[in-house]
């Protein structure tokens, strides 16, 4: 099946009889006929639903449609795409251990990398991902266990060269984990690149509505973690008597640990009601974000020539830093997000977001509806002009998320509001 296929078809395959859309499982249990039968549920040697902090019916069918669009063996649904990150990293290292990142990433990854992993003893060095595969090499050491990166940057919109990320980690005989929220497994599958992991914030287009904050672990089941680097995938864990994860699970190794310790001990499952409606985005998830591609081509060529317009960061956009990498791993578009500085800085900016009627002013990004924000003054509100500039912001930055209104509409609002910014 093509993409568009899977995203309406995978996960949920109704008999004869049964409902045409996912049911909701809401049920926090499930019934059995034998105290053996639940003694076996929880020593892992049969398969079944018991509690729905580890498994449930309506969220397993949309881990295996996410695992069937990214091209994995398995995929474990979160609350939140933060829960899957620290999730990622924990299911390979404990303290005592390090890993690299690319530095372009979301900034509530950098929090958990830099200052709450730091705190368990977890440590991350960050590097420039455009660096050469040498430079990057010196950042090893002998207890890295991973390598970390975002496909499409959010949200400094850099493309990650993802082959390069993978042959140094695979080198290294670490893991190449990819976050491909931006992306999403329309415009890039990064497994098909080498990466190993691939994890998502389904909060932003996968739902695509607003309605649901969540996040998904896929698992390529192509590691080898039988390499003596990850013992805890290869000795006996005691808290099921003794199990071996790659001699039980062979390539479903990662997500089966995933789940049964780290969701089982930290328990940031998602409600079936929430999995769902991700659900219900999915289903059209490829027909929207040609749709967002599409258009954010159009305007991001709009602004372009606009003389109110310093900048546009597009990688689609010819001449553009990444247009090379975007052509290689994004040939079908580089999603709905752009960003662009208002000429005039500060001031100017605000007043073109003030005077916006169709694009919406809010913390969030990958909407069907057009929005935009002002890292200057939201995100990165705590930053003087100075510390602004050192993290590549300029405070005239509006990051646009454009969504699938008509976008001569989008670009008539665009147009007047910074007509209006200019007269001021
Ligand atoms: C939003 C986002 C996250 C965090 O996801 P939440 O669902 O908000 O917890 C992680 N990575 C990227 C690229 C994001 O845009």
């Amino acid at each position: 099946m093509k993409i568009e296929t899977k995203c309406l078809h995978e996960g949920y395959k109704p008999g004869n009889g049964e409902p045409r859309q996912l049911p909701i499982y809401q049920s926090t249990t499930y019934t059995y006929d034998s105290t053996e039968h639940i003694g076996q549920l929880f020593d892992l040697t049969a398969s079944g639903y018991f509690y729905t902090r580890l498994a449930n019916p309506t969220v397993g069918a949309v881990e295996e449609k996410i695992a069937a669009l990214e091209g994995g063996v398995g995929a474990l649904c979160t609350s939140s795409g933060q829960a899957a990150s620290f999730f990622a990293i924990l299911n390979i290292m404990k303290s005592g251990d390090h890993f690299i990142s690319a530095a372009t990433i979301y900034g509530g990854t950098v929090n958990l990398f830099a200052v709450t992993l730091k705190k368990m003893g977890i440590e991350c060095t960050f590097v420039d991902a455009d660096a050469s595969e040498e430079e990057i090499q010196k950042a090893f050491r002998p207890n890295t266990k991973a390598v970390f990166g975002e496909t499409v940057a959010n949200p400094a919109l850099t493309v990650l060269d993802i082959e390069k990320f993978a042959a140094i980690a695979h080198k290294n005989g670490v893991p190449l984990i990819i976050d491909n929220t931006f992306a999403t497994p329309v415009l890039c599958r990064p497994i098909e690149h080498g990466a190993d992991i691939v994890i998502h914030s389904t909060t932003k287009y996968m739902d695509g509505q607003a309605v649901q904050v969540g996040g998904v672990i896929v698992d390529s089941g192509k590691f080898d973690w039988t390499n003596g680097k990850f013992p805890e995938f290869t000795e006996p864990d005691a808290s099921y008597h003794g199990l071996v994860y790659t001699q039980a699970f062979g390539p479903a190794a990662f997500i089966v640990k995933a789940r049964v310790q780290l969701m089982r001990d930290l328990g940031s499952s998602p409600a079936p009601q929430s999995a769902f409606l991700l659900n219900l985005g999915l289903e059209t998830l490829a027909v929207r974000m040609e749709k967002h591609c599409r258009n954010a081509e159009r305007i991001a060529f709009f602004l372009n020539q606009c003389e109110e317009v310093e900048s546009v960061n597009y990688p689609w956009l010819e001449g553009s830093k990444h247009k090379e990498l975007q052509q290689k791993y994004l040939p079908l578009g580089c999603s709905g997000v752009l960003s662009f500085v208002v000429k005039g800085g500060r001031e100017k900016a605000v007043k073109f977001m003030d005077s916006l009627k169709l694009a919406s002013n809010v913390v969030h990004v990958a909407d069907i509806r057009t929005c935009v924000l002002h890292p200057a003054s939201a995100t990165h509100r705590q930053l003087s002009d100075e510390q602004l500039a050192a993290a590549g912001i300029s405070p005239g930055m509006v990051r646009l998320s454009v969504g699938l209104e008509n976008v001569d509409d989008i670009i008539e609002d665009l147009a007047q509001a910074l007509a209006a910014a200019k007269e001021n």
